[in-house]
């Protein structure tokens, strides 16, 4: 088996992790970030923009830049909550009730799922490109708490992506598989992770190697952004009340209130009070208009009370089933950017007497725990077994509406389970078969995976055919379900597909598509390549002329220093033409010409150790010009192709600049 890399794709932040010589490592991204943010856009004129880049446009460009997206993957309209809905920009319900993305700079309308396979593809490039091998497999983390939809989703986007998704794995145990992979103390741990927009408690036991997860729980639609809405909404209410003027209504505005909020709130995680100031926030009748105002940690908790609230119930349901008492946990880990809040780790010491463990870095924790996932997966990593759970009821729906569990939530997976059920009708002839996540008692308030119908049932009385229905868990968490006449061995199998998730056809269209796209870019991307590369190869043959005739006198090298002359002037007039055939030709011969140069500078070197034909006097003058020459190249040197050893390359090019022309497939 190939390698495989450990993606926490996180609705804020995302991180990749990969083994290296049996050791997690966390890979920086080609701008030499270990965590990359987890938003997508599109430049003005249609530049596909990630990470860092988009980040960058928010404010300036919110309509084309994408951010949370997790919030929306596998989800129906319907699911949204309003704190999803409103985001800087557009989205949507389809006729199928599924959400869509609207960019507008492209003219387009996008599945979540294939925003996110941009997000996984830059992730695996510059892991790519770090590890010198093309990265085509990922373990990807979801929260705990996704349901069978958003799991979908999310495998869907690795695919697109042109990843083998390995395994879906949950995000708390990842965390408790990093923690504890050096702990053979048998221990209960608790997991308390909580990120941008979701919300993960997990408890396992771990004991020499083998990770028990014993009950999980949380809230997918609750995290870090709902904490920045509050100060958000306080901010852009106290304005209103001041200037008469709705800032959440100006997309440019919302996104300024939206950083400026996110950036008050961490601060006050350190401090007691924070300066807020976003000068030229609008325009009023007088002119324009700025906000300018502090906020002290206790005004900000006071407007999140029930917000902590809805932290309390996940940790309690986790405890109740898992059948233990807050003092038998004897750890507890803070995973999650937003663990760092003190309201936050003060509710947790109220409900857990321990104070969290500090060992974990809360950001990288999860990504680690997928690397070790992959490890344990091509069996790099022996002596490691991992027993999870799923986190939701699965069932049908029965008559009166009734949902009738097949597999109870924190059920070990992978789990296989049957019942058997009959036709409520005289001679029914076929059932539906409506498929059920969630743990309330009526179908209609859980959420619907999907339908499907089991026909061909030979004509009886009620109650007397009988339909052996099977519920497959993997241990992805994703379900299979089957049903089977017992009569006439009819059998019907699906995948439940969710209705809010992409169809095949629909993948395979994206596929076909993105893959003649990446044709185009790489055309593109090309083009610009080979234009750089002129450019660093004429300042190149200029430091080397300048060199020359230092070195050598004006003359010292006539022949060689012509041709590379010659060669410059060429690729410089076929810049300028734009004529690209004729700069790769050009391009060519200055290289070729430089490395003549070059042969001959060195050979004028050593010859000249000493006793060259130059004689002793001018050694010295020989000399300082050697160290300036050094100087010159060190300076630069990466973009300097004749004095690097082999053997430097692969730790050159994770230094690189992200804008490097030579560093980019
Ligand atoms: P995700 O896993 O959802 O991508 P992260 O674990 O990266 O999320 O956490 C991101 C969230 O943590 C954001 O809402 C961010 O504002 C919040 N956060 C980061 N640092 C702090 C801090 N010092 N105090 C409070 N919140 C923080
Ligand atoms: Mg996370």
């Amino acid at each position: 088996m190939g390698r495989i890399v450990g993606i926490d794709l996180g609705t804020t932040n995302s991180v990749l992790a990969v083994l290296e010589a049996g050791r997690p490592v966390v890979v920086a991204n080609a701008e030499g970030q270990r965590t990359t943010p987890s938003v997508v856009g599109f430049s003005r004129d249609q530049e596909l923009l990630v990470g860092q880049a988009a980040r960058r446009q928010l404010v300036l460009n919110p309509r084309n830049t994408f951010a949370n997206l997790k919030r929306l993957i596998g989800r129906l309209w319907q699911d949204l909550d309003e704190a999803s809905q409103a985001v800087p920009y557009t989205i949507r319900a389809n006729d199928l009730d599924q959400v869509r993305v609207l960019c507008p700079a492209t003219e387009r309308e996008y599945a979540p799922e294939e925003l996110v396979a941009s997000l996984l593809r830059k992730l695996v490039d510059d892991a790519a490109v770090y590890l010198g091998e093309p990265v085509e497999a990922a373990v990807i983390t979801v929260p705990a708490y996704f349901d069978d939809a958003q799991r979908q989703a999310t495998r869907d986007a690795g695919r697109l992506a042109g990843l083998r998704v390995e395994r879906i794995l949950n995000e708390p145990t990842a965390a408790a598989l990093a923690y504890g992979l050096d702990r053979q103390r048998s221990q209960l741990v608790l997991v308390f992770d909580l990120g941008g927009g979701t919300f993960d408690v997990s408890i396992l036991r771990i004991a020499s190697g083998v990770f028990d997860v014993k009950a999980t729980s949380g809230d997918t639609q609750l995290g870090g952004n709902d904490f920045d809405q509050r100060i958000v909404d306080w901010l852009a209410e106290g304005f209103q009340q001041t200037h008469g003027l709705d800032l959440r209504r100006d997309r440019q505005a919302l996104q300024r209130l939206l950083d400026a909020a996110e950036k008050a709130k961490q601060e006050l995680s350190g401090t007691q009070q924070t300066l807020i100031s976003l000068p030229f926030i609008a325009t009023g009748a007088a002119g324009p208009l700025h906000l300018e105002t502090s906020l002290d940690r206790s005004t900000f908790e006071g407007l999140c009370p029930d917000l902590l609230d809805r932290l309390l119930r996940p940790v309690q349901a986790a405890l109740r089933d898992a059948g233990l008492a807050p003092e038998d946990i004897d750890e507890v880990v803070m995973v999650g950017g937003s663990s760092r809040m003190p309201m936050v780790q003060q509710l947790v010491r109220t409900l857990v007497p321990r104070d969290p463990c500090q060992s974990v870095n809360p950001d990288e924790v999860v990504a680690i725990g997928a690397a070790v996932q992959a490890g344990i997966l091509t069996g790099e990593l022996r002596d490691l077994m991992l027993n999870d759970v799923t986190p939701l009821s699965v069932g049908l729906e029965t008559i009166g509406g009734v949902m009738k569990v097949i597999i109870p939530r924190n059920t070990p997976i992978p789990v296989r389970r049957s019942d058997t059920f009959s036709t409520s009708e005289p001679n029914q002839s076929s059932v539906e078969i409506h498929v059920l996540q969630g743990e309330r008692q009526m179908a209609a308030d859980n959420k619907s995976l999907g339908r499907f119908r089991l026909a061909g049932i030979p004509p009886a009385p009620r109650g007397v055919p009988q339909v052996q229905v099977s519920f497959d868990v993997d241990a992805n968490g994703i379900l299979q379900v089957s049903a089977m006449d017992r009569t006439t061995g009819r059998r019907q199998s699906v995948t439940v597909q969710g209705s809010s998730n992409l169809s095949q056809d629909e993948i395979d269209k994206l596929l076909a598509e993105a893959a003649s796209k990446a044709e185009d870019d790489r055309r593109r991307r090309l083009l610009v390549d080979r234009r750089n590369r002129a450019q660093t190869l004429l300042a190149q043959g200029e430091r080397r002329l300048r060199d020359a005739s230092l070195e050598l006198g004006p003359y010292g090298a006539e022949r060689q220093q012509r041709a590379v002359e010659t060669a410059m002037a060429d690729l410089r007039d076929s810049i300028e033409e734009g004529d690209d055939r004729s700069i790769e030709r050009y391009a060519g011969q200055l290289e070729e010409a430089l490395y003549g140069l070059n042969r001959r500078l060195s050979a004028e070197r050593r010859g000249n150790d000493g006793n060259g034909p130059l004689g002793a006097p001018l050694q010295g003058l020989r000399n300082t010009l050697g160290t300036l020459r050094d100087e010159l190249f060190a300076e630069d040197d990466w973009e300097d192709d004749w004095d690097r050893p082999a053997a430097q390359e692969r730790g050159r090019r994770r230094e690189r600049p992200a804008d490097d022309p030579w560093g980019r497939f």
